[in-house]
């Protein structure tokens, strides 16, 4: 019998911190404070702090994140908002959620990053922001894309849903742009036991309007300055997330050194691995492979056991959602060769040498196999 090693294992996680978990949903569930109050607060105060900003707002998942924020710097109807074609469809979405243009660029062959040149000839009079996404686990170019940025006047709005933590310069991601959005969704890095998200920023203005967006717009119990929505963060998912928060960095240096190992093994098999990165830029939310044979080489692992994932199989330019903006094949070549190309093998911080070794063997199996 093959072992069965799934590409995330939060039953592993749960293992280690059950009794700690099941400590603070109780305390909550006692408290009758269900929505907002004190825990929210805590999780709040703990998590700007994490992330080495002022504030940071629970919200209520990481697509409303992108949405609220973008609202709260006033951007809407008739602006446009870059995001790179390799992501999730969620970054995408915020930007008509929060009734603006999606615009489309590519991403760096090397990184499958955000591409500062495609990045800088997608910019028109329209545009006001860029959303960056901090792919995988990995930092995007930040120093780049603000660069960019602030020469055209447009709002740098980070995507962190996959890199709580990730540094660059000894600066955490979330703290480079006007705000920051993270997804605490089950399988992120830091995951919630249900849906969550937090935007942070360093602007005063920014995290109050936020707040007050994702609250009905309340200024006060029943005054309400605009309309909101209703896009708030649980208690019960605040005391967890407080929970986890405390093992976050341990996790991180534990899927670094999995992420190190399978590299290592890799070296001789002719699929191409990531770059490793500067030791801080990268906390491996996911460890993507690349290989020209990556259907056949997807069934073949599937088949011992072993649950890979793609992330993306369709670049979202070439999404039926997104049918409408006439973006040809071939437009965006970084973000089609992602999608022909990439395997993401199991990563999470509980994975053991023997289940990295043993996919790292039955990658090169594979190979001698096609001989
Ligand atoms: C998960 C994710 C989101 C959305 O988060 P939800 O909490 O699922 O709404 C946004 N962007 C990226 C890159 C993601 O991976």
């Amino acid at each position: 019998m093959n072992p069965q090693i799934p590409l995330v294992d939060l039953k592993a996680q749960l293992k280690e911190i059950r009794d700690e978990i099941l400590d603070a949903v109780t305390k909550v569930i006692d408290s009758t404070s269900f929505v907002g109050g004190a825990e929210v607060a805590a999780f709040e105060k703990e998590f700007a702090a994490f992330c080495g900003v002022r504030y940071a707002v629970g919200v209520g998942n990481g697509t409303d994140a992108l949405a609220l924020a973008m609202r709260a710097a006033g951007i809407g109807k008739g602006d446009e908002v870059i995001v790179p074609a390799n992501t999730f469809i969620a970054t995408a979405e915020a930007v008509t959620l929060a009734g603006a243009k999606v615009v489309f660029c590519d991403v760096d062959e090397e990184t499958f990053n955000i591409s500062p040149d495609s990045l800088r000839r997608s910019i028109t009079p329209k545009t006001r922001t860029v959303l960056p996404v901090h792919l995988y686990g990995r930092a995007a170019p930040i120093k780049e894309v603000l660069e960019i940025a602030s020469k055209s006047n447009i709002i740098v709005i980070e995507d962190c849903a996959q890199a709580h933590g990730a540094e660059v310069g000894g600066v955490k991601v979330g703290g480079f742009g006007l705000a920051g959005c993270f997804s605490f969704y089950p399988g992120k890095n830091l995951g919630a036991y249900g849906d969550g998200g937090a935007v942070v920023t360093n602007d005063e203005a920014i995290a109050d309007k936020v707040r007050r967006l994702a609250d009905h717009g309340r200024q006060d119990k029943y005054f309400h300055a605009c309309e909101g929505v209703n896009s708030r963060l649980d208690a019960i998912q605040a005391a967890i997330l407080r929970v986890k928060l405390r093992h976050l960095g341990e996790w991180t240096l534990r899927r670094r050194a999995a992420a190190a190992r399978y590299t290592e093994l890799l070296k001789s098999a002719p699929v191409k691995t990531p770059n490793l990165g500067d030791g801080g830029d990268h906390v491996f939310h996911l460890y993507v492979i690349l290989s020209e044979k990556r259907e056949a080489l997807v069934s073949f692992l599937r088949s011992k056991g072993v649950g890979v994932g793609i992330h993306y199989p369709v670049a979202l330019h070439l999404q039926p959602a997104y049918s409408y903006l006439g973006c040809g094949k071939g437009s965006l070549p970084g973000a089609e060769k992602s999608a022909a190309g990439s395997i993401s093998l199991p990563m999470f911080a509980e994975i053991t040498e023997e289940q990295v070794a043993y996919v790292a063997a039955q990658v090169k199996e594979f190979f001698i196999s096609q001989k």
